[in-house]
């Protein structure tokens, strides 16, 4: 993209899997949007951070147009077409800026349950129905492996039932797909979720600096992802217990209290404040078993925002 642009755009999908998660992702990163009657184009207010809503297939396309500036998309659907692009002679136009922790799926090869895999010599000669040529050619090529790659929109999964295909490769999340049509997943050859991308070469104007904020943001919410600070208080005979306790935390940190025992910081009964960061929910029973330990004034809180 040459146009000069003080506005930033990012795409998204307008429905479908990555649709509500991307947009609550932006959300959290402060941003809003003025929609628009078509609701194809929402126009930011909060900061110059517009949305393009379309379909995910179409979004590493407008990067590489230049119409849109990030994107949020599928690794899947990056890669194939960065797969593409490589294949006709053309240069990378995108690159995967942040990994975004949903839409986590993998493109697997799967074959008829009744199949004994072997492993991917198996496959020569082979006709493989998939809607990830690009990807698949490059994994049988480096595998050495000589198979047909037989191009499908849609509706992969039924291809060896029609007969178009022995095998399939293809997107499988929790695998009820597969199952159903009486296949098996043997071989993954991407682990994808949903990750911003954006141009191979950056922006030479104001969108590099709200890119650069967009960027920060984005890791701030992924790292407070169901983080919980724990506050407590307890005496420092047991710290011992209560740190074993809290072995998958992080650190236990005493908290420093201005006036000392007086305000009944590091002084009550000489009990201390105490507080860690905690990766995942804290149930009551985790803290029960901290109140038996000698916690007083046990508190969970959820951390909103944090600048790292
Ligand atoms: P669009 O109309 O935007 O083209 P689509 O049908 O191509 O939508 P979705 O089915 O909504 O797309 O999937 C979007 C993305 O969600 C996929 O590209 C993939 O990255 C991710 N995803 C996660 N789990 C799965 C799954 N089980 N099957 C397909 N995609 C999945
Ligand atoms: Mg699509």
């Amino acid at each position: 993209g040459t146009a000069t642009r003080d506005r930033l755009r990012i795409a998204i999908q307008k429905s479908g899997r990555l649709a509500e998660p991307a947009r609550s992702l932006l959300a959290a990163c402060g941003l809003s949007w003025r929609e628009s009657r078509d609701k194809l184009f929402c126009y930011g207010e909060s900061l110059p951070v517009d949305l393009l809503l379309v379909r995910d297939d179409d979004i590493p396309g407008l990067i590489a147009d230049g119409v849109c500036d990030l994107g949020v998309v599928g690794r899947n659907e990056l890669d194939e077409q960065a797969g593409e692009r490589a294949r006709n002679g053309l240069p990378p136009a995108y690159r995967e800026l942040h990994g975004l922790g949903f839409g986590q799926c993998r493109l697997m090869l799967a074959v008829p349950e009744e199949w004994e895999w072997q492993g991917p010599q198996q496959l020569q000669g082979l006709r493989i129905a998939t809607s990830y040529p690009a990807i698949l050619a490059g994994w049988l090529q480096r595998q050495g492996i000589d198979a047909h790659v037989v191009e499908l929109s849609g509706s992969v999964e039924i291809a060896p039932r029609l007969g178009t295909a022995d095998l399939i490769c293809d997107l499988v999340s929790s695998g009820a797909t597969l199952a159903a049509n009486h296949l098996k997943p043997v071989e993954n050859l991407l682990d994808s979720e949903a990750v911003l991308a954006g141009p191979a070469g950056g922006f030479d104007d104001a969108r590099a600096g709200l890119a650069q904020m967009l960027l920060r943001r984005v890791d701030g919410v992924l790292q407070l992802k169901d983080r919980k600070l724990l506050m407590f208080s307890a005496a420092r005979e047991s710290l011992p217990a209560l740190e074993r306790l809290l072995q998958d935390a992080g650190p236990l940190v005493i908290v420093p209290t201005q006036g000392g025992p007086a305000q009944g910081g590091s002084g009550q009964n000489g009990a201390l404040s105490l507080q860690t960061m905690c990766e995942g929910a804290v149930s009551w029973q985790q803290l029960e078993e901290l109140e038996r330990a000698g916690a007083r004034g046990l508190m969970v809180l959820t951390v909103e925002r944090s600048l790292a």
